[in-house]
């Protein structure tokens, strides 16, 4: 089927499940009433979190929600694992509101019915996992008629209406959380591991809320993988829409997404890529840290929408009229599967393209290369005894120097991109590459012979340059755009490289000014990681701010070459670190799991691209990790559950020797080198 075909029969099946894909439109949703604080699109984003403290700790447990409701969390929900601590509920909220805190409490439930049955007549909300509510999990594939699956739906229906019926006499307000790793054998046997099977896991409850006229619901779809995440809550919204069921609110997470900047970087990659379209109505970030440390990253997510809509221009940029080249396009018209991953199609040129993993170029525009040690920062190593080089797992592919020709001959490993007017000076053009803006590369000036950058943004795309980028097979697009929306922005540039059939590889190219840190790494995370799930992006170029120190700037190309890698990594395009699928602990917890995950962290984060699963809890652990290549689960006091896989390989592991054993493990499948710390050099 040719690109075009796929275009319109996508189309015509109908991808929607956002407002819009190109300007900034919230989708529309009903209120849900928690506590005194109302949820839905009539509403702001609401931020909320989790607490870590035994729920029995009645004094632990209202301290640290009043660290929580201050560092911003407006729901702070709490783990009820038995009735006992769904009964502590009561004296947790109790003593909240004697110290003059209102915040709704929201109940996690897992497993446990008669809990969740409580403590629906205690606090404001009820979590339940569709995947555990009525079942228990025995990894069982079970070849369902029609007959045998409606009687089990049907006995689903008997645990679960005593809570509906519960939920509707006091007020309570609902979230059936679906999770990824936590799927019923059922669904499992039906749909498989899939988004489609997360979305039918909450929708199987879902209708006995509606038969029962029961709708104060917010829904969601949480996954450790960025690409199911984001693809199950859009196919959620597309279902929604057509079984005509109401338009909940969605509460967005990433599981497990770890601690420090990965955790932030893998977040935002999920979380960021939603609220762009408009999807969310709450946001809880998981890292494996304080709790009182996610609520500011939410926080900060959900600001940049605040006013979103004013800054979002694109939709002029596509208008025919103005621009003759570019195909008539709806707003909500995409000609990729947005339910589905695949990268776009592109043909190889150079390292770029093709089957190669997508590309990081370093920023070094306003660095002067002109000593070994300047490489450093972008992981490039000079070894003076031997008299060579080396690098480290985060080592660039490219640097841009743009008017400031390194001053040595560069590390095999690192290629030089320069604007094109100073290549065109250069002694030695074979082993650099020129930069061109677009009047440039249609005069017909000198070119490489067998890489070229060039460049473009939307606008830039006239029939005469599409007839040009076409024909030249030594091409890579530098795509960028000046647009606040600027994701679906540079979305809506690669939907016309696709509509008008152009597989030249793209590199995303993105500036942010005068950002704190902490906000670069979030944003830049959310827009390039929504383009790579989507399959764009051929490389990523993180252009540096204005500063002048020397110092300063080596400095923040480090933290962005750091932030690059996370970013291919965290939207799984490009693994150059080991995965961490850490939780972020709750009252279940029986260990320290930020020391834990440190200490696991420092041993093992050599081994690039293996995923390590770090769980507090052996009732949902296993499930939870369910990515993971190798599991350290806590199942009792100091004692260790260790996976492989989904297998477990040894039961019960003490505590002090257990990072050591899991070691083993990896040893004994051949995935263990020793680490060579190039950073030490
Ligand atoms: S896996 Fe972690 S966060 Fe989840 S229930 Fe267990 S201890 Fe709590």
């Amino acid at each position: 089927m040719s690109t075009t075909q796929t275009l319109n029969n996508l189309i015509e099946n109908g991808n929607r499940y956002a407002n819009s894909l190109t300007e900034y439109s919230r989708r529309k949703t009903i209120t849900v009433n928690v506590g005194d604080v109302p949820m839905g699109s009539d509403y702001p984003i609401r931020v909320q979190s989790m607490t870590t403290i035994d729920t029995l700790d009645t004094i632990g447990s209202v301290e640290q929600t009043i660290r929580m409701v201050e560092s911003g969390c407006e729901y702070v929900r709490i783990t009820a694992p038995s009735v006992k601590e769904a009964q502590n509920l009561d004296n947790i909220r109790k003593e909240l509101r004697v110290r003059g805190y209102s915040v709704p409490l929201v109940a996690d439930i897992h497993f446990t019915p008669n809990a969740a049955e409580l403590a629906a007549r205690l606090v404001e909300k009820v979590r339940i996992n569709p995947g555990n509510y009525a079942d228990k999990k025995r990894f069982e594939t079970i070849d369902y008629t029609e007959i045998g699956y409606q009687v089990e739906l049907d006995r689903i229906r008997d645990k679960f209406l005593p809570l509906v019926n519960i939920c509707k006499e006091y007020g309570t307000a609902m979230r059936i959380g679906t999770n990824h790793g936590s799927l019923s054998d059922r669904i499992l046997s039906r749909y498989g591991d899939t988004p489609l099977g997360m979305v039918e896991s909450a929708l199987e409850f879902l209708r006995i809320c509606e038969d029962e006229n029961y709708f104060n619901i917010v829904l969601s779809m949480k996954a450790s993988n960025t690409q199911v995440m984001v693809e199950a809550y859009r196919l959620l919204c597309k279902k929604l829409n057509e079984e005509g069921l109401k338009a909940y609110p969605l509460h967005l997470g990433v599981t497990e997404a770890g601690e420090g900047e990965d955790g932030r970087i893998k977040s935002a990659v999920g979380i960021g890529t939603l609220l762009e379209d408009g999807l969310g109505d709450t946001v809880r970030v998981s890292l494996t840290e304080d709790p009182e440390f996610e609520a500011p990253v939410a926080k900060a997510l959900i600001d940049r929408y605040s006013n979103r809509k004013e800054k979002s221009t694109i939709i002029s940029a596509f208008t025919p009229t103005q621009h003759s080249a570019l195909s008539t396009q709806n707003s909500f018209d995409s000609p990729i599967n947005p339910f589905q991953y695949f990268r776009r199609n592109t043909h190889e040129v150079a390292n770029f393209g093709g089957h190669n993993v997508p590309r990081v170029i370093a920023d070094y525009s306003k660095i002067e290369v002109s000593e070994h040690e300047d490489l450093k920062s972008i992981g490039h190593f000079y070894l003076p005894l031997p008299d060579k080089w080396t690098m480290n797992d985060l080592g660039a592919d490219y640097i841009y120097t743009a008017k400031n020709p390194a001053k040595y001959m560069l590390p095999m490993g690192l290629k030089e991109i320069l604007d094109a007017s100073l290549w065109a000076e250069q002694n030695d053009k074979l082993n650099k590459f020129p930069l061109f803006g677009i009047e440039a590369y249609q005069e017909n000036t000198e070119k490489h012979t067998t890489l070229n950058f060039l460049s473009i943004s939307l606008i830039d795309l006239t029939e005469e340059l599409i007839r040009q980028i076409k024909a030249d097979k030594t091409l890579v697009l530098a795509v960028e755009t000046s647009n606040e929306h600027a994701m679906p922005a540079l979305r809506r540039l690669f939907f016309e490289l696709i509509n008008q059939e152009i597989s030249t590889p793209a590199v995303l190219v993105r500036k942010y000014d005068n950002l704190p840190e902490s906000d670069f790494q979030l944003f830049s995370a959310t827009d390039c990681g929504g383009l790579l799930i989507d399959g764009f992006g051929d490389g990523i170029l993180l252009q540096l701010p204005d500063l002048s120190a020397k110092a300063e700037l080596i400095t923040k190309a480090k933290s962005y070459n750091s932030t690059a890698f996370g970013i291919l990594q965290a939207a799984r395009t490009r693994m150059s670190k080991t995965e961490y699928i850490s939780c972020p602990s709750c009252g279940r917890t029986l260990f320290d799991l930020q020391e834990t995950t440190a200490m696991i962290r420092k041993r093992t984060e050599h081994l690039k691209g293996v995923k390590i699963g770090i769980m507090g809890c052996i009732v949902n652990g296993p499930g939870e990790m369910a990515d993971a290549d190798y599991g350290y689960v806590g199942v009792g006091k100091d004692k260790i559950a260790l996976y492989r896989g989904q297998n477990v390989v040894k039961k019960s592991v003490h505590a002090d020797n257990a990072v050591n054993e899991l070691i083993e493990i990896i040893k004994e499948d051949g995935v263990w080198f020793e680490a060579v710390n190039a950073l030490e050099l």
